[in-house]
């Protein structure tokens, strides 16, 4: 941090979507996370580009803080909107997988932006299940994996720590032992793998090759509960049976929503959304695979050939092949 006591970041990162203007609560409470993973801050900015999710603050291993969502503001993290409502969310990179482990550099500073918070916002000495909870509270989720298990009371410590230090406006002494950073834990800690699964479904995980290496060993078993909860579920078949042919007629049907929401829940029933979406705009008589290539002008003039019908098909076709149909609207009756 450039400032401890004023709450500046080392980098400030702020996002423009995926997050609530204002806060509908007070702060009176901060939760952790880990990232499932060793994400750098510049790394939770493009994840959240695309996830419906975001957080305050950053620790990367290298102990360096960033800030995503401005404190006044409502993160989108705990999945509970009023524990969104009144919290502030921190996520933590893990340098280490299977078990996840935080460095001691992101513990340290972790714990430090812990106890600068508690002391900006009054909420008094950092206490576990008082004013500092895991996610996990508030969601079926591992997350925040080591903070809320073996390394949560040297965590937890650390914060007390500098939070008298803070409130007595000097430094504590350096940890005692700082743990070995590859030092596996005695016991192995036991994974809630149904959580995984909720988790996975959620879009935590992303999908594919990402998918994969997040889940590490546990995946062939978690995907397998992923799997049994989407045929368990009140969908008419398993999804993953459905031709690519038919999943792209019914998201022409409107079946599957538009942009991320469509992208996230193609990806989450285990379809490649570029093959659905490709096949859809061929469907749909697009010009390009890439709607990006697309101006908004072609598709007005496709709209005023008649290629996408009129009324409430026109906007489901427009929608369906992605486009926002107000704008592409809005063109067509400048060009008319
Ligand atoms: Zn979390």
């Amino acid at each position: 941090m450039k400032n401890w006591d004023l709450l500046e970041a080392d980098e400030n990162l702020i996002l423009t979507k995926h997050f609530t203007p204002g806060r509908a609560g007070t702060i009176n409470k901060i939760v952790l996370h880990h990232n499932a993973g060793n994400l750098t801050i510049q790394g939770c900015y493009n994840v959240w580009q695309y996830r419906e999710a975001s957080a305050h603050y950053q620790v990367q291993s290298d102990g360096r803080v960033g800030q995503l969502v401005w404190d006044c503001d409502t993160a989108w993290h705990a999945g509970d909107a009023n524990a969104n409502a009144t919290s502030i969310g921190i996520e933590h990179a893990d340098h280490h997988a299977n078990p996840w482990l935080i460095s001691d550099e992101c513990l340290e500073n972790g714990a430090h932006l812990v106890a600068a918070l508690c002391k900006y916002y009054k909420l008094g000495r950092p206490q576990w299940m008082k004013n500092v909870f895991p996610h996990s509270y508030f969601s079926a989720t591992e997350c925040p994996a080591s903070i809320a298990g073996s390394q949560n009371a040297a965590y937890m410590k650390r914060a007390q720590e500098w939070y008298d230090a803070m409130t007595k406006g000097n430094t504590p002494a350096k940890p005692a032992a700082p743990s070995k950073p590859a030092s596996k834990p005695a016991s192995k800690p036991t994974t809630n793998l149904n959580a995984l699964a909720d988790a996975v479904i959620r879009g935590e995980y992303g999908n594919g090759d990402e998918r994969r290496r997040r889940l590490g060993g546990n995946y062939d078993a978690v995907m397998k509960i992923v799997n049994q909860k989407f045929g368990a579920s009140s969908a008419p078949a398993r999804p993953a049976k459905k031709s690519v042919d038919t999943i792209a007629q019914e998201v022409i049907n409107g079946a599957w929503g538009n942009g991320d929401d469509r992208r996230r829940r193609l990806e989450a029933a285990g379809y490649n959304f570029n093959e659905v979406q490709n096949v859809v705009n061929r469907k749909l008589g697009a010009a390009s695979a890439r709607p990006s290539r697309v101006t908004l002008d072609d598709v007005a003039r496709a709209v005023i050939r008649g290629d996408y019908g009129n009324g409430d098909e026109r906007r489901r076709r427009i929608e369906a092949a992605g486009y926002n149909y107000n704008s592409v609207q809005a063109r067509v009756n400048q060009l008319l």
